[in-house]
């Protein structure tokens, strides 16, 4: 890395990765491996358009390491998309499937594109295209990509039909998040808020907050908000009283009803104009009067210029990187409690991996089943981070990384690559 190199979400990752690794005194050898991927993939997509013209478009694909097993991660199509980004994501991968003690590495990849703007016949040969470009590089030993922003099930079942075709066998686990008929697994729509939940339950009763009637807001109303908006008032029994998305935010102290709320959006376009609620901005959602706060959207919202004025006395991150280095010291300060990206939103990852699972056992487990073991590993895994954080004396996020780069270090060691 230059000294030059902008503030963006990868050079956070290497600064989280070096406070880490001065708490643990890591080897420098270690070090030096962690704070750059292992290996980088650039490829270049010809595509023919439905004009009959052809576009090239640009991709990556990120295995950031590897020493605990395959590498993990989804694969973005997005028009600002960047390798720094990219690498960034691949190396929370690295963290995530490690602090939920999951037999994998980590990885990411991305396609700079914007799907808004193609139609399904472009998406499919873009999808199609890409997956040819990075073929060699994945399999159920290797790679293992899932959905992320802007791409789905549809487009992984595409995918896999270009593998399954190159490879000339069956081979469903080389990819996850795909659509039930073809290997996906139960509970694996709503994995990620769920996962986050039950971090949420642990987390309130460590603080004694009872969640029932706890007041809540949540930024972003995607799949990871509007599940946590249902999945939160239906199990833990909270008051979401803020919702928002790109276009704003709406607050009904008396609470807003999941259902109504998303089927809403689903009519409309947005929660904004929601019958009964006051429109507020996305920045006044954070500093709501609220006992939590779960950002769900994008990077960077909770700043040190924001951070002494959130009032929640729990953040649950179900969002990639909301909080700046900076706010995360504000914040443990002020003694409000963080669940950190990394561990909050592993709900997703981890039944990704029973998708895996299922796919080799070539056996399919109810929804019953697979959230008992979401919960089961999710309740683990913020326990060990808590503990940690609290033997050394740091905020959660820093013992989550303290968790996650021991295990990693561990078997890097153990294949003597320091
Ligand atoms: P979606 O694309 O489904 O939803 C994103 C939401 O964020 C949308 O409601 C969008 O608004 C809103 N949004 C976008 N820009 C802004 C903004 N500037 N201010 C406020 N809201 C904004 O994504 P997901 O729900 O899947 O992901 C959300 C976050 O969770 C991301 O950080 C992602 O990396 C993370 N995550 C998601 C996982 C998953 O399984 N889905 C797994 C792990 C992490 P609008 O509706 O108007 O477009």
């Amino acid at each position: 890395m230059t000294a030059q190199a902008p503030l963006n979400s990868f050079t956070i990752t290497q600064r989280q990765l070096g406070s880490a690794a001065s708490v643990l005194k890591l080897d420098p050898g270690i070090l030096e491996l962690l704070l750059w991927p292992m290996r980088e993939i650039h490829v270049r997509i010809p595509v023919r358009m439905d004009n009959g013209s052809v576009r090239v478009f640009e991709g990556f694909r990120v295995h950031y390491n590897f020493a605990r097993g395959p590498c993990k991660g989804g694969i973005r199509f997005h028009p600002e998309e960047t390798v720094d980004t990219v690498r960034a994501l691949a190396a929370w991968m690295t963290w995530k499937t490690a602090v939920m003690d999951l037999p994998l590495g980590g990885g990411k990849g991305g396609v700079i594109c914007n799907p808004k703007e193609m139609s399904d016949g472009e998406l499919q040969r873009l999808s199609r295209g890409y997956l040819r470009a990075i073929a060699h590089y994945i399999s159920p030993e290797i790679d293992i990509p899932a959905p992320d922003v802007y791409t789905n099930p549809q487009i992984m079942a595409w995918m896999l039909d270009e593998y399954e075709g190159i490879v000339g066998r069956s081979a469903p686990g080389v990819i996850t998040g795909k659509p039930l008929p073809l290997g996906g697994s139960a509970g694996r729509g709503d994995a990620t808020a769920r996962g986050g939940m039950y971090c949420l339950c642990q987390a309130c009763k460590l603080l004694g907050l009872d969640p029932q009637g706890a007041t809540c807001a949540i930024q972003g109303s995607g799949n990871a908000g509007q599940f946590a908006h249902l999945l939160g008032e239906r199990l833990l029994g909270l008051k979401v009283v803020a919702v928002s998305d790109s276009k704003g935010g709406i607050y009904n102290p008396l609470g807003l009803p999941a259902k109504e709320v998303v089927a809403y959006k689903e009519r409309v376009g947005s929660v904004v104009g929601f019958p009964g609620a006051e429109s507020i901005t996305n920045a006044e959602l954070l500093e709501l009067p609220v006992d939590i706060l779960i950002p769900a959207a994008i990077e960077n919202q909770i700043t040190a210029e924001n951070a002494p004025r959130i009032k929640a006395k729990i953040i649950a991150e179900l969002a990639n990187g909301p909080t700046t280095p900076e706010a995360d010291e504000l914040l443990f300060e002020n003694e409000i409690f963080v669940i950190p990206d990394f561990l909050c939103n592993a709900g997703g990852v981890t039944v990704s991996h029973l998708e895996q699972v299922q796919n080799a056992m070539m056996y399919y487990w109810t929804a019953e089943e697979v959230h008992e073991k979401l919960e089961r590993k999710m309740t683990a895994a913020f326990h060990a981070v808590h503990q940690t954080a609290q033997e050394h004396r740091v905020h959660n996020r820093l013992g989550a990384y303290l968790v996650a780069v021991q295990r990693v270090a561990a078997a890097m060691r153990l294949r003597g690559w320091a």
